[in-house]
């Protein structure tokens, strides 16, 4: 059986209707078109998705974790910039034999050798590809039956579907897109712009051209269309930097949503807390939340773990650096509507589903 996944970064459910994804909402009022519940979550949310397991369960949940980097450590010396490094970087951990590829974003020259990904290995490695004939294709891996091809070279959408088509004459079942553009422009942009709308346009147009020309291929394959989450426009942004940096016995990351501390003693862990309680637009997840949003309990990934509210931004931050933007995604889900959408060829009965359900119902266990 031949199955088609195309992977939409951030579009929203709300976003698909007749008038601006007339493909995506018609094919899926004629099969299946489901409310994906997202995570409060960044790398581990497309993990969850293909693993069918949730990030408490595989330690992936977000992109970098405290763990020695000793590639970082190297780095650290290199009087060059982060956007230079991150080349020397991303290569160092494909010759290492990584294939999940960070960047080194706006992470401060003193934490590089402090910090590691989460994961290893890209989504290909996981069982659901290794147990078939598979074309991967992420940006920058294009993965036929594991064998790699690397292309460094930035490479729109529009590039990437023209190229993933011309493989669907090959050897191989399962066939995988990650497709990007929405998330870089509704982070830019926000929700609502006519540009960001504009996007949402053409990747309906994208999901239409790959998807019929699949089933015009193979006419009885499955057809799989999601979203990892959507997007909530940014109204205020919280400075924690000038918090973190005065406890010279603390480390953190500030991820866009999420601000991350370890501590070297118990005092500074209590001031840190201390500080962090006088915010008024967030707060420190409990362990119970933790349970609730299935957040790894090691400490690899926060001894403290602040979450901001729905529509704040903290900044500067690892990602963003300084420079604000107007839209983004990794919120507590309960809290705002960021939820993405599943659509697939088949009937179901369900209208909702858990992302480590899909893969279930892509195997038709669901
Ligand atoms: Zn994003």
């Amino acid at each position: 059986m031949k199955t088609l996944i195309i992977y939409v970064d951030g579009m929203n459910f709300t976003s698909i209707n007749n008038e601006n994804t007339p493909f995506l909402h018609d094919f899926g009022l004629k099969y299946s078109l489901l409310r994906l519940k997202t995570l409060l979550a960044y790398t581990g949310i497309e993990n969850t998705f293909i693993s069918g397991k949730l990030p408490n369960e595989t330690g992936i949940w977000v992109e970098f974790i405290y763990r020695k980097n000793l590639l970082g450590k190297l780095l650290k010396l290199k009087p060059l910039p982060n956007n230079y490094l991150s080349y020397v970087y991303a290569l160092g951990k494909y010759i290492i034999g990584d294939t999940f590829l960070s960047k080194l974003h706006y992470i401060p020259r003193k934490f590089f050798d402090k910090f590691s990904s989460s994961v290893n290995y890209g989504l290909w490695k996981n069982d659901f590809f290794q147990k078939n004939t598979f074309v991967y294709y992420s940006w920058p891996f294009f993965v036929k039956n594991n064998k790699i091809n690397l292309d460094f070279i930035k490479r729109n959408d529009e590039y990437k579907v023209k190229k993933f088509i011309k493989n669907f004459n090959e050897d191989a079942d399962v066939y995988f897109i990650h497709i990007v553009d929405l998330d870089k422009t509704s982070h830019e942009y926000g929700l609502g712009h006519e540009k960001t709308l504009k996007e949402i346009k053409k990747q309906d147009e994208y999901c239409s051209l790959i998807a019929n020309e699949f089933i015009s291929k193979f006419n009885d394959g499955v057809v799989v269309l999601w979203s990892d989450h959507g997007f909530i426009n940014v109204k205020e942004y919280i400075d924690i930097n000038s918090i973190a940096k005065n406890f010279k016995n603390a480390d953190y990351f500030l991820d866009s949503t999420l601000a991350r501390f370890w501590f070297k003693d118990n005092n500074t862990r209590n001031e840190v807390a201390n500080e962090l309680k006088k915010l008024k637009n967030g707060h420190i997840l409990s362990i119970g939340e933790k349970n609730m949003y299935n957040i790894p309990q090691s400490t690899e990934q926060g001894e403290v773990i602040f979450a901001a509210d729905p529509g704040y931004l903290i900044l500067p931050n690892f990602y963003q650096g300084k420079k604000p933007c107007n839209g983004m995604h990794g919120y507590m889900p309960d809290k705002a509507d960021l939820d993405g959408f599943f659509i697939i060829n088949r009937k179901t009965n369900k209208k909702t589903l858990n992302m480590n359900e899909c893969l279930g119902v892509i195997y038709g266990n669901l």
